[in-house]
């Protein structure tokens, strides 16, 4: 790798003015910092549209793999920083070209930002170009080139660079409010986080446990899934419930069938006390239509209907194999497929309703006291800060 000296970073959805504009760079800027927190030599500046980070010698590799996972930024570049001066720019094009001796066919590409600058882009490109042709091996291609070599003319500085790297794109996660996710150990709900925190919201999780039923290491799982996917927005907290009492009075109550809606409404009935406790103005799930009984049209409206906050279902549409290639992406496909049981596996029916409606739910709850055992699982809830130390720790 060429060893640059400056990051260039390019803002992603920006197709907001004013305010808003102000209130996402200064989110990505928070959130850039906070992921390179490590690196206290790095030197900060933004301008109106693109944020420069001098990198002072620091890791440049490292420094790639962090920012590609932060939401907001549409591309980067490593680029060498240097003065607006035409022997500046092309000696620095030059050893640009010789520090990648394996490419053979190369293009440069002008821009000038800076109208004042003495020669135009077709006059840089040629006069860089030409330094190449006479010091190396290499041919110029415009259409398909190897190496392409991008120069930026500003007044004062110039930035080069030969590789524009995407970036995670979508909005800087925390700019658009906090949900509350139903986090599972299952593949889909660390992906919804994902796409949540993409859409520039931050994510905290319930979890619903049935201790003794469901075991430590159950638990263990969907910590360091929430450890993993917290990378994005620095930690996250996981508020774990104790469901156990109540979902041993719903199946000795409900029977088989209606079980399983009535644990979901249940759990619905939780997050959302939970949400408004901690300001989340909506919950949100993994859920996929149809991909199980209880995720059929008749199934969500019979759940959803007890609760009046809205509802994120961000994979609602997403077949498994796309939900599976983004957690494979992600990192968190090989955690979720572990196989420990899950609160709703452990009283998996035989025959769970399709089609389940509310008058016949409605009935199996009024047969027995739900507030109350709701209220106690609110009070005896655990907090845990999932983080990415947390994981590193878990490890050692
Ligand atoms: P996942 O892979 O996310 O577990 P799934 O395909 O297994 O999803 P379900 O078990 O029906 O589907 O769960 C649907 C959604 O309900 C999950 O995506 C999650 O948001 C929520 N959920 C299910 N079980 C739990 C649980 N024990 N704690 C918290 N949320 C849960
Ligand atoms: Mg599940």
């Amino acid at each position: 790798m060429v060893n640059y000296d400056t990051v260039l970073i390019r803002y992603g959805e920006l197709t907001t003015k004013g305010k808003n504009r102000k209130d996402f760079i200064r989110q990505l800027d928070r959130n850039i910092r906070r992921t390179l927190k490590d690196y206290p030599d790095l030197k900060y500046e933004r301008t109106y549209d693109r944020m420069y980070i001098r990198l002072n010698g620091e890791d440049q590799q490292e420094i790639r793999n962090r920012l590609e996972r932060v939401f907001g930024i549409s591309s980067f570049s490593f680029t060498e920083k240097v003065p607006s001066d035409i022997e500046e720019i092309a000696g620095t094009c030059l050893r640009i070209a010789q520090e990648n001796p394996e490419k053979h066919t190369f293009k440069i590409i002008a821009r000038r930002h800076d109208k004042n600058f003495p020669m135009n882009s077709d006059a840089i490109n040629r006069r860089c170009a030409s330094d190449i042709l006479k010091n190396t091996g290499y041919k110029v291609d415009v259409h398909q080139p190897e190496l392409a070599i991008q120069i930026e003319v500003h007044k004062d500085y110039t930035y080069i660079t030969s590789e524009k790297i995407p970036g995670a794109g979508g909005y800087p996660t925390g700019i658009n409010g906090k949900v509350l996710l139903l986090l599972s150990g299952g593949i889909d709900s660390p992906v919804a986080a994902y796409e949540l925190m993409k859409r520039g919201l931050t994510v905290e999780a319930i979890h619903f446990a049935a201790p003794p039923y469901t075991s430590d290491n159950a638990r263990q799982k969907v910590i360091d899934l929430a450890s993993m996917i917290s990378e994005y927005q620095g930690s996250m907290n996981v508020h774990v419930i104790n469901f156990t009492n109540l979902q041993l009075k719903i199946y000795e109550k409900a029977g088989d069938a209606y079980a399983i809606t009535l644990m979901r409404r249940m759990m619905f009935r939780i997050a959302e006390r939970v949400a408004v406790m901690q300001n989340c103005l909506a919950i949100a799930t993994g859920e996929s239509i149809g991909q199980v009984a209880s995720q059929t049209l008749e199934s969500i409206a019979c759940i959803n209907s007890v609760i009046s906050i809205p509802v994120i279902r961000p994979l609602i549409c997403q077949d498994k194999n796309e939900i599976i290639s983004i957690a494979r992406k992600i990192g968190t496909y090989v955690t979720s497929i572990l196989p420990y049981e899950d609160c709703c596996t452990i009283f998996d029916p035989k025959n769970p309703v399709t089609k389940p409606t509310i008058k016949k739910a409605q009935d199996y709850e009024s047969r027995f006291e739900y507030e109350k055992m709701i209220e106690e699982c609110i009070e005896e809830k655990e907090v845990v800060s999932a983080s990415p130390e947390l994981l590193k720790e878990d490890y050692l």
